[in-house]
């Protein structure tokens, strides 16, 4: 849409500096009133939007090139949950003015995951208003083969990638409610404003998994949209989750935080963007092979019943109660 300049620079010169490059796969990218991607055929398209507010998903304080590459990885996170390859994305830009240092970081920050991914950005709009970013991603998966919440069936393992928890950890300490020794929270920060988005992961689960989610949110809440939508319950081992937490293989930070703490943190800590999914035990091999094959890390943490609620288990198979909630824009802090 044709805006009043953004300052200095106008909102075409500001799109042409810092958001066009020639198409790698795309039929017609950044330019016209649309773009064209040509879709392949007997594949689906996958489509997703995720948006991030100054304030509520990022500090003002955050490093331009980390929001750029945090903003579309959130969105591949989400193609990775549905076992989709991405091919492009656009982006929806808001900003409060035409700041070009701020831009050519966030914008090299948003190019080098997009290169790591051989993704074109094919277009959007930008206007001025509060920094709020929205990206769309469109991928590409066989027709009948995408990871969806609502396949998880009963005798299922579950499995989480990566680690979980950090993240939070990191978010904490911002906030000054825990305090860190410093490496551990330089890798915490990494975590937060660095993920790895796991498509990877989620293609090798293709035809493996019966179902998958990302996990943003926090584990218990997205592994409740699985459960929902599948219409089944889980049981889960939580010091399994709790091993997850990276942060605690620090042997100078291993003995500070105590059980409850990891919990907390792992099952309901949220901005982890690593994958809960589910497999019959008879795929342990596979899921194993998917593993090496992206080279990602994953752990089982229990099973899935046919009661359809959500029991925690401590160490000693006790019942745990669960006070852990996940996190929900509109009841949460
Ligand atoms: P229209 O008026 O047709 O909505 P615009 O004038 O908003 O188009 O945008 C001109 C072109 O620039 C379009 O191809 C649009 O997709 C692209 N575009 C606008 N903002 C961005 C952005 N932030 N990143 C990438 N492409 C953008
Ligand atoms: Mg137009």
């Amino acid at each position: 849409m044709r805006e009043v300049m953004l300052g200095f620079m106008g909102e075409f010169d500001l799109i042409e500096t810092f958001f066009k490059r020639p198409a790698r796969h795309a039929t017609l990218g950044v330019g016209d009133d649309c773009a064209l991607l040509a879709v392949s055929p007997g594949q689906h398209l996958a489509i997703s939007s995720d948006m991030l507010v100054e304030g509520r998903h990022f500090l003002s304080t955050v490093n331009p090139r980390h929001l750029g590459h945090k903003a579309l990885a959130v969105n591949l996170s989400d193609l990775a949950a549905c076992g989709a390859k991405p091919k492009a994305f656009m982006l929806a830009l808001s900003l409060p003015q035409v700041d070009p240092h701020w831009l050519s970081e966030f914008s090299q920050g948003l190019w080098a995951l997009a290169d790591a991914h051989d993704i074109d950005l094919i277009g959007g709009d930008t206007t001025r208003g509060p920094l709020n970013i929205c990206i769309t991603v469109l991928g590409e998966v066989p027709a009948s083969q995408a990871l969806l919440r609502s396949g998880a069936q009963v005798g299922d393992d579950i499995y989480v990638s990566g680690h979980l928890g950090d993240a939070r950890l990191a978010l904490e300490v911002f906030r000054g409610n825990m305090k860190v020794p410093a490496p551990v929270f330089e890798s915490a920060r990494w975590r937060m404003e660095q993920p790895t988005p796991r498509v990877a992961l989620g293609m090798a689960l293709r035809g493996i998994a019966h179902s998958a989610a990302d996990i943003s949110d926090g584990l218990l809440g997205d592994l409740g949209h699985i459960l929902k939508a599948s219409g089944v319950g889980a049981e889960i081992e939580t010091q399994q989750v709790a091993s997850t937490l990276a942060c605690i293989s620090s042997k100078e930070f291993h003995d500070q935080l105590d059980l409850a703490s990891q919990l907390a943190l792992t099952l309901s800590g949220g901005d982890d963007y690593e994958l809960v999914f589910t497999a019959a035990p008879d795929q342990r091999e596979a899921v194993a092979a998917a593993s090496q094959t992206a080279q990602t890390r994953v752990t089982r943490i229990g099973y899935i019943s046919a009661p359809h609620h959500l029991v925690l288990r401590d160490a000693k198979g006790h019942v745990m109660p669960h006070t852990f909630a996940s996190f929900d824009h509109f009841k949460s802090a």
